[in-house]
């Protein structure tokens, strides 16, 4: 048997020491304690509700890369299309609440609770609010020969026409659907409505005249306004924007009280502890001031929000105040889906 020398007998309680240290790093492994692991540590992902090469892409992506350079890890952007918008807020919300997946959406979080009778997720409950990003105008536009040549021509062409003109749309729930419902509203028709999976399909059937007419976001519009491929009747703001300074607005063309924008915001699972949340939010905000995000939103017809809607608050309390606005509205017209 061998006999301790004074150096074996020395080591013996460091030995004992490292095996007490390894037992308890696993008990705070095994109870999901992850001190040496700073967040984010792995790819982040951005789950976009419609398809690639459509407007909410297309700032999730800006966005993205921007927030990868403040975060030092990549933002992937993950399109989850489907049900208006509806299939990925309802992933998001079922996701592991550890800041890995994150949701960029419009105003449809504001207005699915109002036309799909079985959500299975709350927007003012199932979710942490990062903060808003950008608001984008509406482009109300018709395919390049449709026949009416303002927006005056417009409403006399669809109401004399009516069920024979096919509106596209991204799903019940798009804002390219809510544009088209207050359309159908303001000038007391029906039209038939053809729904896509997001902008980029429908934009695709408008330029191949399969559809004739669409309203939607400047940040997928503006190209194809100024190649001249689709014929624009106007603007959904109350004021004439910057990118199309010669577009009139829809009010201007007849449509009284038309006003429409879109807005965007990003949301955690709820249960994202506050620190990631906040981590995000700083994130955020550092992309919103990144010089290459400014000058692509500007190209695009976007408006970065104020700094106080860049917020958990600033997002949660205007999500609030849509709902309250759109919602009402949207439940008398009946558009329902379950
Ligand atoms: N613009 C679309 C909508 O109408 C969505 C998209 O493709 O980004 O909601």
């Amino acid at each position: 048997m061998a006999v301790p020398t004074a150096s074996t007998r020395s080591l013996r309680p460091l030995a004992s020491l490292r095996r007490l240290t390894v037992a308890a790093l696993g008990l705070f492994a095994a109870a999901g304690v992850q001190a040496a692991d700073p967040f984010p540590h792995k790819p982040i992902a951005l789950v976009v509700p419609f398809s690639a090469g459509g407007p909410t892409d297309v700032v999730a992506r800006s966005l993205g890369q921007a927030m990868s350079r403040h975060l030092g890890q990549s933002v992937v952007v993950e399109n989850r299309t489907g049900a208006g918008g509806t299939i990925a807020p309802a992933y998001v919300a079922r996701a592991e609440a550890d800041g890995y997946t994150l949701l960029i959406h419009h105003n449809g979080m504001a207005t699915a609770p109002a036309l799909y009778r079985k959500l299975s997720y709350d927007p003012l409950k199932d979710f942490e609010y990062i903060g808003q990003v950008a608001d984008v105008p509406m482009t109300l536009l018709g395919k390049k020969d449709l026949p009416p040549n303002n927006t005056a021509e417009l409403v006399r062409y669809v109401q004399q026409n009516e069920s024979k003109i096919n509106l596209a749309n991204a799903g019940l729930g798009a804002v390219s659907q809510l544009c088209g419902l207050l359309f159908e509203q303001a000038t007391n028709v029906k039209l038939n409505v053809i729904p896509f999976q997001g902008t980029a399909p429908a934009m695709t059937a408008l330029l191949g005249g399969q559809v004739d007419v669409l309203c939607d976001q400047t940040t997928a519009t503006l190209p194809q306004i100024a190649a001249n491929k689709v014929k624009l009747y106007g603007v959904t703001t109350p004021q004439r924007i910057r990118a199309l300074p010669n577009a009139p607005t829809l009010q201007e063309g007849g449509l009284k009280g038309f006003e429409m924008k879109v807005w965007h915001g990003v949301y955690a699972p709820k249960g994202t502890p506050a620190p990631v949340v906040a981590r995000l939010t700083a994130a955020l905000q550092a992309a919103l001031k990144d010089p290459a995000v400014v000058k692509r939103l500007d190209e695009l017809g976007a408006e970065i929000v104020p700094p106080a809607k860049q917020t958990p608050e600033g997002l949660k309390t205007w999500l609030k105040a849509e709902s309250d606005k759109w919602q009402p509205m949207l439940r008398k017209a009946g558009a329902f889906a379950d």
